[in-house]
């Protein structure tokens, strides 16, 4: 009895709250919008606050996950997924070798010639879209038009490129989903993403099915490695530099890879590496932690996302979602503090209407009347003249945006810094530390590369900092895959 008059007392309270808040919305539209608005946007900075002393909370956060991953197959949210690559590129692979990139709405194919002193003497590439209706046709209609267009990029050949005679083409194959890896050569699909959704492949080997389009196609070559974006990213970074030791892509997504120690890895039960070291593919994007500081515009995107519950930190720090919360903070200030005149623009509901490199163009505007950010609003929201302490608050929204991802970024960097005990180094013992990046939002968002760039100096220290280095590794990714069949070939 007594829980009953509990219950209904609570679901009274809940109503009164619900009818105040109504009142206060309501009430707030006729009050002085402009600080109606300003106080949105205070309660935005205070909810993304990313001061040091959380960031190292997140750091050993990550830390402790990474330690999960690696002890057993499903122990933490992070996959830290065995790649099979224990014998990163020396320098010393020659010959031409070709990869083939596959992850979003292009693909990739290249080829390079490798001089065997850490040099591409050639490198030749073409980019193809994948027809929207062969992203969700069928394993062989996709396959086939990839080696189609593989046997293409064989017959332009230039001359440069040579193929010792009797020798067979080796290709590395760069396959950004998620896959469990079998071996350095082949994996089986784990689910599809990016709008991809071909039946009949989930749980088949991916090298199989492109080894069997090629032979359909004509295309007499053999698939060396299969690695991901990060793996490859990694590869290259190290080929161009020896103390590359971890890669971040931030891009659409958000992952990282890095080299850790055989002995680290309890869930590794094959040979011990020659090496001793095993790359892991982290699928850090899908790291999760109560420090982690969200607000209830990540709570709604995700909830109402194609991947509800999954891949929380992607959704706070990568392209694909940072012009969306943008969209979902200016989305209340229409509607709460009428910041666009009385009545919401409709084009504003629009989900992932804002996209990250709008919101990027709007945050480096750096003209007097910010003319930029009146001309993205009014061509992509169809919101005409907005005055300037509009487009300031705009401009605020974004910065503050981008730095929690941006920071959140480095927390995570500074999490492997620490699983691999690099942080803990002494002064004169310091190894030196390269990061290779990859993402078209590292590479043109600025302000986020250098809010990353700032925020890891401030977390390691200063003299830490001078041994860390940041390099884009553009295309990385690439030619990794092409260095990494190198390293794998069949016929060393
Ligand atoms: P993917 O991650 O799909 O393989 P990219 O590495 O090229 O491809 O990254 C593309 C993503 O980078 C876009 O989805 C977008 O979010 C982001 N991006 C691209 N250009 C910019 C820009 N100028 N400013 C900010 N972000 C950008
Ligand atoms: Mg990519």
């Amino acid at each position: 009895m007594g829980k009953v008059i509990v219950g209904a007392a609570v679901i009274g309270a809940a109503a009164v709250c619900a009818a105040a808040a109504l009142i206060v919305r309501h009430r707030v539209r006729n009050s002085n919008p402009c600080v109606k608005s300003a106080n949105i946007l205070k309660e935005l900075e205070e909810k993304c606050a990313t001061p040091a002393s959380k960031l190292r909370q997140i750091a050993d956060a990550m830390t402790v996950e990474m330690h999960a991953g690696l002890a057993s197959e499903g122990g933490s949210k992070l996959k830290m997924l065995i790649t099979y690559v224990d014998n990163l590129p020396t320098g010393d692979e020659e010959g031409v070798f070709y990869a083939l990139d596959l992850g979003g709405t292009n693909f990739r194919v290249l080829r390079v010639q490798l001089s065997g002193k850490s040099v591409i003497e050639y490198k030749e590439f073409a980019e193809v879209s994948i027809p929207p209706h062969l992203m969700v046709g069928t394993p062989d209609a996709l396959f086939d038009y990839i080696a189609a267009e593989l046997a293409k990029f064989i017959a332009d050949e230039s001359e440069k490129f040579h193929l010792p005679p009797g020798r067979q083409r080796e290709l590395g194959f760069t396959f950004s989903f998620p896959v469990l890896q079998l071996s350095i050569d082949s994996g089986t699909l784990i689910r599809w993403t990016k709008g991809f959704s071909i039946n009949d492949m989930i749980g088949k080997d991916v090298v199989a099915e492109l080894t069997k389009a090629m032979d359909r196609q004509g295309v007499d070559m053999r698939v060396s490695a299969l690695v991901n974006d990060t793996v490859g990213t990694l590869a290259g970074g190290k080929y161009d530099n020896k103390d590359v030791a971890i890669a971040v892509i931030l891009g659409t997504g958000s992952n990282a890879a890095y080299v850790e120690r055989a002995q680290a890895i309890p869930k590794w039960h094959g040979p011990h590496p020659k090496s001793g070291e095993m790359v892991i593919n982290m699928e850090w994007g899908n790291f999760k932690s109560s420090h982690l500081p969200l607000t209830e515009y990540d709570n709604t995107l995700d909830v109402e996302s194609l991947n509800p519950g999954e891949q929380i930190f992607e959704k706070m720090i990568a392209g694909m979602y940072l012009g969306e919360l943008l969209r979902r903070v200016l989305y209340r200030m229409a509607e709460e503090a009428a910041l666009f005149g009385d009545t919401v623009p409709p084009k504003l509901k629009t989900q992932f209407i804002l996209r990250t490199p709008e919101m990027s163009a709007m945050h480096h505007d750096t003209s007097p009347d910010l003319k930029v950010v009146g001309e993205k609003l009014k061509d992509i929201l169809g919101i005409p003249d907005t005055p300037l302490s509009t487009r300031k608050t705009v401009v605020e929204i974004c910065n503050i945006i981008a730095t929690r991802g941006a920071r959140l970024a480095a927390a995570g960097i500074l999490g492997i810094l620490k699983k691999t005990g690099r942080e803990s180094f002494r002064d004169g013992e310091i190894p030196n530390t390269v990061i290779a990046m990859d993402g078209g939002l590292y590479e043109h968002y600025i302000e986020y590369r250098n809010c990353l760039e700032n925020t890891l100096n401030e977390l390691v220290g200063e003299n830490f900092a001078k041994h860390i280095k940041l390099i884009l590794s553009n295309d990385g990714s690439g030619i990794g895959a092409a260095l990494l069949a190198a390293s794998h070939s069949q016929y060393i």
